[in-house]
């Protein structure tokens, strides 16, 4: 695999729109991927799609060829779209509201059978936050009673071909979740009604299932990112490397490594970078640059392969030494062509506008990302909960002893979003009293440890 088979480098300087799929956990965002990804493979295009670390990327001629008439080649200058491929709260948690957004777009799943749910409005809180541009996929529309499904039309045809009373399900079903759209705010209507999507958000009907609607939903997709947001995607490929770190990870051979989506410049194996940390920003060279090996190797041979360099938009595993204290969520850049304190500089700027505001007591709080840990702190400022510490990682007995300091019993207390508790720390807490409350959405996480205060105070009066 060369350089350019794996960013899909328009040549002028358009990159590739990045897309986050996001939703309520069984609403179908992994089926929606899978069927995305499986629609490119069956098209038979040559290379129709690229596997990265942690995104998958489709062109321009795979989409068109999807999703046939709904799509002119010829109409469009963007060279395809990038999909994020951890769906759910990894990705979406990770979207970042300053300092460059992870994911331009957004795709946000809904079950048509189910609604909205907590995690969708904790996903439409976030959209809302990071004022990212997004599109809802009302899933599982094969699943109404007496749908007859025709996965080779456009959904919108397919629709009005139904009988009356399957029609008429879906319709209702559908104006629901236009219904839930507007009371959180937003103007929205099905997608062949939608003339202008900046502030106006489409539904298209999709089956991860069947896969109808696939083809009308990577059309909205590409229209709205060709018209809307072409300034954004104009890059200087031979600039320096931007990007944000979607995981932490050990690898074997490589030692700790960051899986890293990156949308602007380029990074090359002789470059230094600035990672988020723990503490102060990591400066450190790159060792290697590593892309999935095809999937059919993967079992055979060594998982991934090295290569020189790496255009944005694109996912990119990065071994480089002295990694342990990177972030999940975190800003990765390139040194070239500047100072390096200067990017120093940049990047712990922008660390310190997501950290949090931690006051003398309140309650401790670990989560997954910056991402998470920020719409978190967000979330228990609105409800006047102070924290006393809040940190990414997992909940370890430092927490513990932090949380036995409090001077309150409601104070005692850790709150884990999304993380694990290591084992020495939940004995730890088990024996010092102090509560865990572990959740992976953000509202139940609340909502337990507000019932858990009213408890006390009742209990106290
Ligand atoms: P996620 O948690 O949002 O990633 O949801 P999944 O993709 O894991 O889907 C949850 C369940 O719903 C799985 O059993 C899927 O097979 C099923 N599912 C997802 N999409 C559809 C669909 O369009 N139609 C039907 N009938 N089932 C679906």
């Amino acid at each position: 695999m060369s350089d350019s088979d794996t960013t899909m480098d328009a040549g002028g300087g358009l990159r590739t729109p990045i897309v986050a799929v996001l939703g309520h956990v069984d609403h179908g965002k992994t089926s929606l991927l899978d069927k995305v990804r499986g629609s490119a493979v069956t098209s038979g295009e040559a290379g129709a799609i690229t596997q990265h670390i942690g995104a998958t990327a489709v062109p321009l001629e795979t989409i068109s060829d999807i999703a046939g008439r709904l799509v002119d080649p010829d109409d469009f200058d963007l060279p395809g779209l990038l999909f994020i491929d951890t769906p759910g709260h990894h990705s979406f948690s990770t979207l970042r509201s300053r300092g460059g957004a992870l994911a331009d777009i957004a795709v946000l799943v809904v079950d048509v059978n189910d609604g909205f749910q907590p995690q969708t409005l904790e996903a439409i809180d976030i959209l809302k936050r990071t004022q990212t541009p997004f599109i809802v996929a009302a899933n599982k529309i094969d699943t109404t009673p007496g749908w007859n499904p025709n996965p080779d039309t456009p959904v919108q045809q397919t629709l009005a071909e139904q009988s009356d009373r399957a029609e008429q399900r879906l319709n209702e079903s559908l104006y629901e979740i236009i219904g839930e759209l507007s009371d959180n705010g937003f103007s929205a209507d099905m997608y062949w009604r939608v003339q202008n999507f900046r502030g106006n958000i489409g539904v298209v009907p999709v089956s991860a299932e069947t896969g109808e609607g696939v083809p009308d939903l990577l059309a909205v997709l590409m229209g709205l990112s060709q018209r809307y947001m072409k300034e954004d995607m104009s890059i200087d490929t031979a600039g320096a490397g931007a990007g944000t770190v979607l995981e932490v990870k050990e690898e074997r051979g490589f030692g700790t490594t960051l899986d890293v989506v990156l949308y602007d410049g380029s990074i090359r194996t002789d470059d230094t970078i600035v990672v988020g940390g723990k503490n102060d920003p990591i400066v450190t060279d790159v060792r290697a640059l590593l892309q999935p090996r095809p999937l059919e190797e993967i079992r055979t041979e060594k998982r991934f392969e090295k290569v020189d360099e790496v255009t944005a938009a694109a996912g990119v595993k990065i071994a480089a030494p002295d990694l342990d204290e990177a972030l999940a969520g975190a800003p990765v850049r390139v040194v070239r062509d500047r100072p390096e304190e200067e990017v120093v500089e940049e990047v712990r700027q922008e660390l310190a506008d997501i950290s949090v505001d931690t006051a003398e007591n309140g309650v401790v709080v670990k989560a997954d990302t910056l991402g998470s840990l920020e719409a978190i702190a967000n979330a228990l400022e609105e409800a006047e909960i102070p924290i006393v510490r809040a940190e990414v990682g997992d909940v370890a007995p430092r927490d513990v002893a932090v949380a036995s300091t409090a001077e309150e019993v409601t104070e005692e207390v850790i709150l884990a979003f999304n993380v694990d508790v290591l084992p020495d720390a939940r004995q730890e807490a088990g024996d010092r009293n102090i509560r865990l409350f572990e959740d992976d959405v953000i509202y139940q996480l609340i909502d337990e440890y507000e019932e858990f205060v009213d408890e006390i105070e009742r209990e106290q009066q």
